[in-house]
């Protein structure tokens, strides 16, 4: 089980001497207990302790890097079993699946999608992760050569999916270099299997009939020198999926089975039910989900499913407060004042732009909180609205002095008025209706 802070305190020396770099023991303890710092860092522990320490709160499930460069991902490192516990930290990379029947043109062309697809949304950059090679007809030159046609159009991180240790080495030898997951190692060839992921320095997938089973082939594996294990819970019933990935993420939470405390990959093509397949790893703890080309249109669906499903529940994704323009405002322009809850802002400013009136937007810092949340914690205040104002320079701005507040924040216009001298003018609640509301009220 995880140790927690007081428990943590207990085994500590308490000398208080700072040599961690901590002010006292116990911060150091509460610190440790939340993985922020490394039972390494106090000089003064015994060997035992020290091990101790390091075994309790290190995460339970191991962090698996895949791919070199930008693109390359992280996965594992998770510490909950529940999102509403503290958050889900590194989000499951999805693996566009090429085949080595296809020829290099085909391949190069989802290869090509995969690398250039990308969506944004509430800022942030929302893309497929990379692809999966698989070997179909077990041929190592066939192998090789779809890994080079993968090679010659984008550094994404790959998968690949071979279970012949010659065809996999085939592979290795064209990307070996640039970190690919290695799939798979059974109990049949995991000797072989292993002596290529430490030769290429590669993290490597396992699979195994049952748990029982997976957990021995994963200690067998970790002696073998490869220790950077994914656990290949791939099944034709997708309530086979859901139940092991729930039990491999019980043991390695829970820290009752430390061998099953490593990232969870679903091929999702297995189950004849590729998209459920995939929406039940993106919910329920998967790190590398293989998939068929996905087209357009669902990879948005999955895309924002899985960015809603990591980020930090307990903090609002917030975006710099200041002043952001649309278009090309003039002095004359409308200004809207509005918070930084990302989603507010992003909402607000794809109406303005749509509503074809160039305008200011201020946005003050209410630390994330939505509009409406934000005017009842008292957050958006008109001293705060006042201090903007002056802070982001905008009466130099404009040749006005009408601000435009969100509809929800209508208590405050007759406080806002008279704190900063600006007349106020209620704008809509809902953002839709921004474009009718400059027509009508901005001359
Ligand atoms: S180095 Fe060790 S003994 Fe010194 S303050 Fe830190 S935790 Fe305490």
């Amino acid at each position: 089980m995880a140790l927690k802070a007081l428990d943590i305190y207990k085994l500590l020396p308490k000398k208080n001497c700072k040599e961690c770099g901590e002010p006292t023991c116990l911060t150091f303890a509460m610190k440790l207990a939340s993985g922020k710092v490394k039972a390494e860092d106090c000089p003064h522990l015994d060997e035992k302790v020290r091990e101790l320490l390091g075994a309790s709160t290190r995460p339970p499930v191991q962090k698996v890097k895949i791919g070199v460069g930008e693109r390359s991902f992280t996965v594992g490192g998770e510490i909950v079993l529940f999102r509403h516990e503290k958050a889900f930290f590194h989000e499951p990379g999805i693996m566009t699946v090429v085949s080595d029947k296809m020829d290099a043109d085909t391949i190069q062309e989802i290869v090509a999608d995969v690398r250039d697809h990308l969506m944004v949304r509430i800022g942030l950059d929302l893309r497929m992760n990379g692809i999966a090679v698989c070997s179909e007809g077990g041929s190592p030159s066939a192998f090789g050569k779809a890994v080079e046609a993968v090679e010659a159009v984008a550094d994404l991180p790959e998968v690949l999916m071979a279970e012949d240790p010659a065809v996999q080495e085939a592979g290795l030898a064209v990307c070996g270099n640039f970190r690919p997951l290695i799939h798979a190692a059974s109990h049949d060839q995991y000797r072989e299997m292993c002596a290529l992921a430490v030769k290429y320095g590669c993290p490597l997938a396992i699979r195994a009939p049952d748990l029982g089973s997976l957990a021995r082939l994963s200690g067998l594996c970790a002696a073998g020198g490869a220790s950077h294990l994914v656990l290949d819970l791939t099944s034709a019933s997708l309530h086979e999926v859901l139940n092991s990935a729930t039990a491999v993420r019980q043991h390695a939470i829970s820290r009752t089975t430390p061998a099953l405390g490593y990232p969870i990959f679903i091929d999702t093509r297995a189950t004849g039910l590729p998209d459920a397949a995939l929406i039940c790893g993106v919910l329920k703890y998967g790190s590398v989900l293989v998939a068929d080309a996905v087209p357009k249109e669902s990879r948005k669906a999955f895309l924002v499913l899985r960015q809603n499903i990591y980020t930090d529940p307990q903090k609002p994704i917030q975006i710099t407060p200041g002043i952001y323009r649309v278009g090309n405002p003039g002095p004359g322009a409308p200004i809207f004042l509005t918070v930084n809850f990302s989603l507010t802002y992003f909402t607000l400013q794809g109406y303005l732009e749509a509503s074809g009136f160039d305008s200011l937007m201020l946005i003050v810092d209410t630390e994330g909180l939505s509009v409406l949340t934000a005017v009842a914690a008292g957050k958006l205040s008109e001293t705060l609205v006042r201090d903007s104002l002056k802070q982001f320079g905008v009466p130099d701005l404009v040749s006005h002095k009408t601000l435009i507040i969100p509809g929800y924040a209508a208590p405050l216009s007759g406080r806002i008025e008279d704190e900063t001298g600006w007349k106020v003018l209620v704008g809509p609640r809902d953002a839709a209706d921004v474009a009718e509301f400059l027509e009508k009220e901005w001359t």
